[in-house]
């Protein structure tokens, strides 16, 4: 499909599950290496990530837990800077290495608040890693952000996990608004 309607917008082809399984597979290979015999904790961000997550997972060989934690701040397309909720952080970070799944960065303000709460538990050491970022939505840089799949331009993106208005999470590749 090269586009696709959801409710009142039009969406246009941006990015093939081919292209992001591709990408996935090497962000796989660098997490193997880079987190060899350290067993990790790696905390998927729902919604949006449970597609990214998960055919990611399938590329990781090393030891490693999963969790999934769920935060919600998102009302239409625009972001309203203000984080409801996480649910579901473990408790047991301890000392541990952490990975955060994310689907998307654009502002960064839900990472942070993320990150708050994860470093509260003193963690040995945290990383992010981010299929997709809006480097120029980003408010502020986040130095823990250092496995990301793909820079886009600051539209609106659905599919692969991501919805608008909660639908389109289940298409297959990524789409842009057309504005
Ligand atoms: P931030 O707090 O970084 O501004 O926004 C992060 C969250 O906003 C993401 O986890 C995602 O849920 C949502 N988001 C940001 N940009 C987009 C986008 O282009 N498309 C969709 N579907 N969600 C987005």
């Amino acid at each position: 499909m090269n586009s696709v309607q959801i409710e009142d917008k039009n969406f246009e082809l941006f990015l093939e599950n081919d292209q992001i399984n591709k990408r996935t597979r090497l962000i796989g290979i660098q997490l193997n290496v880079d987190y060899e015999d350290r067993c990790p904790i790696i905390i998927g961000v729902l919604n949006g990530s449970f597609v990214f997550m998960a055919d990611l997972l399938k590329e990781i060989e090393i030891s490693c837990e999963i969790a999934f934690i769920r935060v919600s701040s998102y009302k239409d397309t625009e972001s309203t800077g203000i984080i409801k909720e996480a649910f579901g952080l473990p408790d047991n970070l301890h000392n541990r290495d952490i990975i955060l799944v994310e689907d998307i960065v654009d502002t960064g303000l839900t990472l942070k608040y993320i990150l708050e709460k994860v470093r509260l538990q003193a963690p040995a050491s945290v990383k992010v890693c981010s299929l997709l970022l809006k480097p120029d939505a980003l408010l502020a840089p986040v130095p823990e952000l250092e496995y990301i799949g793909f820079e886009i331009p600051n539209e609106f993106v659905v599919g692969y996990g991501l919805d608008y208005n909660g639908l389109g999470r289940n298409l297959k590749d990524i789409y842009s608004a057309v504005n």
